[in-house]
């Protein structure tokens, strides 16, 4: 029978632990993920330190030792690779799902970019990490303007601009002002988003003394090649300018969901329809699992509130199943 009991898409740290969990079920499965293991991980700024501690990222109940009480990435790297290896889980990389229907016999066809395969029940675990939200201002198509951040040492001597103020607005403002650019933050609200509680003084302390320029109850209106406009409550700033450092969060592939099937509600949060209590969407025996659930809410769901999803699932698929 070359049809799989569960297949699940995204080998994130929460489509592998529903493999963990599948695995623990004595069902078959298949994780297919499209780039490398704990893709959106390896994405992350190369000096990133996780908010949560070791204890609250280990899946499947293998420990997560680390010297300091938050993890790096480079160690959070580590340890799903060595979860991957100690637990065997079945999972095939760099092979993306690309669409889903189903059988009359109620099985699931997927298709991938490398195959095709059959599955009774199917986890949707892709995340929020693939498409950035964008400004949608003029410039926003020059190569000078970056959703993602990876290392400081590049904006040596640069002005950089980065928009917005939560975690990860913050974490490239200090990190490259530490490191020689000279930065300028652009801030919607009246004062400084949602960062971890250990940076948000560092950074208001920048801003205060002048190391940092911020302008808050503004935005950015107009990229060019060497300056950008920045509508402020005095009025239009036109500042020099090299990078664009646009931090405005991301969201998930909604037209992937929306493609195969799962609902989305009609307001602008695009939340995806599951039961809380089984994680089962409106499709029957298709899940949703881990941060691709909070729809444009990508800050309510992370690793250490959705590793239960993969416990629920199974709890329900084998309770289906009897
Ligand atoms: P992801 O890790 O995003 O995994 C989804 C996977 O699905 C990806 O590997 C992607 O390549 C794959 N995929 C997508 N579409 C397809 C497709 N069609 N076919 C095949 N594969 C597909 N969370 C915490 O709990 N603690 C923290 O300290 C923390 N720090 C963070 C710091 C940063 C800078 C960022 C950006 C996020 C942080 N998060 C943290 C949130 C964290 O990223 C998520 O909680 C976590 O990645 C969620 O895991 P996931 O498995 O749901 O999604």
């Amino acid at each position: 029978n070359n049809t799989l009991d569960i297949l699940i898409v995204g080998g994130g740290p929460i489509g592998l632990a529903c493999g963990l969990e599948a695995k623990k079920a004595g069902l078959s499965y298949l994780i297919v993920e499209k780039g490398c293991l704990v893709n959106s991980l390896y994405n992350y700024p190369l000096h990133m330190t996780f908010f949560s501690t070791s204890d609250r990222l280990e899946i499947g109940g293998y420990p997560f030792p680390s010297i300091h009480a938050k993890p790096n990435r480079v160690e959070a790297l580590e340890y799903y690779r060595r979860v991957t290896d100690s637990g065997e889980l079945n999972i095939n990389l760099f092979e993306e799902v690309t669409g889903m229907e189903t059988s009359e016999d109620g099985i699931y066809k997927l298709n991938t970019t490398k195959s095709e395969y059959r599955a009774s029940n199917v986890v949707i675990a892709t995340g929020f990490y693939d498409i950035p939200n964008l400004l949608r201002i003029k410039g926003e198509e020059l190569p000078k303007v970056r959703h993602y951040y990876y290392d400081p040492h590049f904006y040596y001597k640069q002005k950089v601009l980065v928009v917005g103020s939560n975690n990860s607005s913050a974490d490239v403002a200090l990190e490259t002002w530490r490191k020689g650019a000279e930065v300028t933050m652009v801030i919607r609200d009246i004062e400084l988003g949602r960062i971890k509680y250990w940076t948000k003084p560092d950074l208001a302390n920048r801003i205060e003394e002048g190391s940092i320029k911020a302008y808050f109850h503004s935005s950015l209106t107009e990229i060019r090649e060497n300056e950008v406009d920045i509508q402020t409550p005095e009025g239009k700033v036109t500042i020099a300018n090299d990078y664009v450092m646009a931090m405005t969060g991301y969201q998930p592939n909604f037209s992937f969901l929306q493609k195969i099937g799962i609902k989305l509600s009609d307001d602008v949060k695009r939340y995806p329809a599951y039961n809380p209590e089984t994680m089962e969407t409106n499709l029957p025996h298709v899940y949703l699992a881990g941060v691709v659930c909070g729809g444009m809410d990508t800050h309510v769901w992370f690793i250490e509130n959705s590793r239960e999803h993969a416990v629920k699932i199974l709890k329900h698929i084998q309770e289906n199943s009897k």
